[in-house]
């Protein structure tokens, strides 16, 4: 996409029950969310006008408000049908889809009771989260010096704004240094995932990912791991310890953005860009676009 500032795109955004002006979807400076990040929101694809897994999405997107103490004031129906209809307006195929959810203006301060609860939608092209070529060889991931909270410390289910704020200052700090992104450990100092992203690693046929029990389990996360059984691959949810990474032979990412991303090192552990990886990269790009694996059939 061209260096464009994000408020300065055209089309429609749809913001509290309607349609407006992209450059209209503004939101005061005195806002709960900005100040005190009680905001929640999700990452979709939509892929030949469809928006892959749009209702699970949806309802992750209520159960994020929920675990930050606010309803949302629309049905998942209602969401859906808003989501649906901008992509339509937008006149996207393939797009990436952002709702978010945030406390307004009524009262500033730690106690936010009587806040409006907001909702917007916005829907944009954004082709790869990463640079393409670099997917192919593999991505280079730095470890994180930030780790995943304890469920104890902060909302780790909610897919809330305020989590990534030591997201960005990993993946800044790794991107300073020429990686593409970070390998965060949990609170423990076990693997947990990436900045914006679910990982997986390969040995000896077996899948093997962390148990996501301090950061999202991710939709894509679930879905590759369906694709893997399917295929008649074992796959192991556990612990990981991060030296165990030394025996692992592949590695990759998962996420809606990410998509299936290969990873050729993190930090010292270097890994191959192999077949399981590649196998379920390809499976992934199939299921979200039904129509096209069958054309290929
Ligand atoms: N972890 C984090 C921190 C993320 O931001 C994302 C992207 N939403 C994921 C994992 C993957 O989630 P999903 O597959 O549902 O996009």
């Amino acid at each position: 996409m061209a260096s464009v500032s994000f408020d300065q795109l055209d089309g429609h955004i749809w913001m509290n029950g309607e349609f407006i002006a992209w450059r209209d979807a503004k939101v005061h400076v005195l806002t709960h969310g900005l100040h005190y990040a009680s905001a929640v929101f999700e990452g979709e694809r939509a892929y030949g006008g469809e928006i892959f897994k749009l209702t699970e999405h949806t309802e992750r997107l209520q159960e994020s408000a929920r675990i930050l103490g606010f309803e949302i004031p629309y049905s998942v129906a209602e969401i859906d049908a808003a989501c649906q209809n901008l992509l339509v307006m937008q006149g996207f195929e393939d797009a990436y889809v952002r709702p978010i959810a945030w406390r307004g203006s009524e009262m500033m301060g730690v106690s936010a009771q009587k806040n409006k609860i907001n909702l917007a939608i916005a829907i944009w092209q954004w082709p790869s989260y990463f640079d393409p070529e670099e997917r192919l060889r593999g991505l280079r991931l730095d470890m994180a010096e930030y780790r995943r909270p304890d469920p104890m410390t902060a909302p780790s289910r909610s897919k809330a704004a305020g989590l990534y704020m030591i997201c960005t200052l990993s993946k800044h700090a790794a991107e300073a240094k020429g990686y593409a992104d970070a390998l965060m450990l949990d609170w423990r100092g076990r693997v947990a995932e990436a900045t914006g992203a679910n990982v997986f690693f390969v040995k000896d046929g077996v899948l093997h990912t962390p148990v996501p029990d301090c950061f999202l389990d991710g939709i894509t996360r679930r879905t590759v791991i369906d694709l893997a059984r399917k295929r008649g691959i074992e796959i192991v949810e556990r612990s990981i310890q991060p030296e165990e990474m030394a025996d692992f032979e592949q590695c990759f990412l998962t996420g809606t953005a990410a998509e299936v991303a290969p990873v050729s090192e993190i930090g010292p552990y270097r890994f191959e860009v192999g077949e399981i990886a590649r196998v379920l990269m390809n499976d992934y790009a199939d299921a979200v676009r039904p129509l096209r694996a069958e054309a290929a059939e």
